[in-house]
């Protein structure tokens, strides 16, 4: 995909095709969607008493989408905070912060050069000892 990112929709078609051959299923009224997701860097952690974790609190990596990461880790810390009667809110709050913040960098970037080629920025920051003055 990363090298031949204009194919997605090819490929996706063969995919589909692929699928049609193996598992008998019969789509209805279909809808084009890329994909579906919970993040934001306004994050709700608690409510009441209500301990809020995962994709329920925000807690998605907005580069890509990926969340498991992210909900197994502040599952933990919650986990961690009723057992030891720990800031569950303070402790996310320090864990993701700027990790949310630099997942919108990284998706800004990605959307900026991948049409074009993205390793090529990749390539630059891998090869810099200055990542912010490439
Ligand atoms: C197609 C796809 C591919 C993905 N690929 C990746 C990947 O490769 N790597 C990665 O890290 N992330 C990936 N993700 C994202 C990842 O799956 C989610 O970010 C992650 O599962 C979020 O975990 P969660 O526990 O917050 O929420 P969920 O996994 O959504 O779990 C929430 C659960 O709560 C249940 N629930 C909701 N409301 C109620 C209610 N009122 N009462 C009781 N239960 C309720 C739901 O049924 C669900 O089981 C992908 C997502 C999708 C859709």
């Amino acid at each position: 995909m990363f090298g031949k990112f204009k194919d997605a929709s090819k490929c996706f078609k063969e995919t589909k095709s692929i699928i049609s051959n193996l598992v008998d299923f019969n789509i209805r009224n279909p809808k084009k969607m890329a994909g579906y997701g919970g993040f934001s860097n306004k994050n709700i952690f608690k409510q009441d008493e209500t301990l809020y974790v995962g994709e329920a609190a925000g807690l998605q990596d907005l580069f890509w989408g990926f969340g498991m990461r992210n909900a197994i880790t502040s599952g933990f810390l919650a986990a961690q905070s009723i057992i030891n009667d720990t800031d569950y809110v303070k402790d996310a709050e320090n864990y993701f912060n700027k990790k949310l913040k630099a997942s919108i960098v990284n998706r800004y970037i990605w959307e900026k050069f991948s049409s074009k080629d993205y390793s090529f920025i990749i390539n630059r920051i891998h090869n810099s000892t200055d990542s912010i003055n490439i």
